[in-house]
């Protein structure tokens, strides 16, 4: 009786594997393949054509649009804003004189 129904096969020696990631581990300890990995989200795959086609598939749409790229928040540390609260308090305390 098959508990789990394997849909991953190296193609090598035709084990079967439940996950792309077991064949991937399989693949690399057992035949030595060099796994590859898409540099956009680090997924793995064992044929440089499957990497081309999840970065066609996933991130291409990305590429068409020129998606603009993380927009950098330059977050004021501490040290400026605690002294403009600072040296408004002092005006206040001035003009309180
Ligand atoms: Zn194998
Ligand atoms: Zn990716």
């Amino acid at each position: 009786m098959e508990l789990f129904h394997k849909k991953y096969k190296c193609e090598v020696d035709n084990e079967k594997f439940n996950t792309y990631l077991e064949l991937i581990e399989h693949s690399r300890k057992i035949h030595h393949n060099t796994i590859l990995k898409c540099n956009k989200c680090g997924k793995q795959f064992i044929h440089e054509k499957d990497r081309l086609h999840h970065v066609r598939e996933e991130h291409g749409k990305e590429m068409d649009a020129r998606v603009h790229k993380t927009e950098h928040t330059h977050k004021n540390k501490g040290k400026e804003s605690t002294q403009g609260r600072v040296d408004s308090k002092m005006k206040k305390f001035g003009d309180n004189l």
